[in-house]
């Protein structure tokens, strides 16, 4: 995700989707547009799918007192929509949340899990044949892995006599 920007300017996230209307509002309340009407552009009757630029009025921008905070180097501020942006708003949303970095450190363990099944239980490649054989076996070999989990659960008990 690359809608961040760096150079200090206001970023996608600044800027507020009006999904009724089909456009966003910029900081200061102008609307960018996906169309206007007076460009006559054929492009714009293709079915509204993958990415989908909006722009601001380029003589709305030019009178604008936070044109340096919005889009310094080009006339009108201009802002991308990806074909899923419900989706992506989402998984921003998941990755900056605070139960981000247990969930993190939760899907390392699982996949810690499949590299030793697949480097040290040699699961790289399986000897049964079939949907039926596959499953045995792997889970012959989740069995095999939770009882060494199981064993170094166990406390050591000290040698006696
Ligand atoms: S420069 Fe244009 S898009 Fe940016 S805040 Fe001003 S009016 Fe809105």
């Amino acid at each position: 995700d690359k809608s961040k920007r760096q150079d200090g300017t206001w970023s996608r996230s600044d800027f507020i989707w009006d999904p009724d209307n089909d456009r966003y509002l910029c900081p200061e309340g102008k609307e960018l547009k996906r169309t206007r009407q007076y460009h006559k552009d054929p492009r714009n009757k293709q079915p509204r799918t993958g990415r989908r630029k909006y722009r601001a009025s380029k003589m709305v921008c030019s009178i604008c007192p936070a044109k340096d905070k919005c889009c310094p180097k080009v006339d009108a501020r201009s802002v991308t929509r990806e074909r899923f942006e419900e989706v992506r708003e989402f998984a921003r949303q998941c990755t900056a949340s605070e139960f981000n970095p247990k969930a993190q450190a939760r899907r390392k363990k699982v996949e810690m899990l499949f590299a030793h099944l697949k480097r040290i239980l040699g699961l790289g490649r399986l000897r049964l044949r079939g949907p039926c054989g596959v499953q045995d076996e792997f889970t012959l070999a989740a069995t095999a892995q939770n009882l060494r989990k199981l064993a170094k659960l166990k406390p050591l008990i000290p040698a006696t006599g």
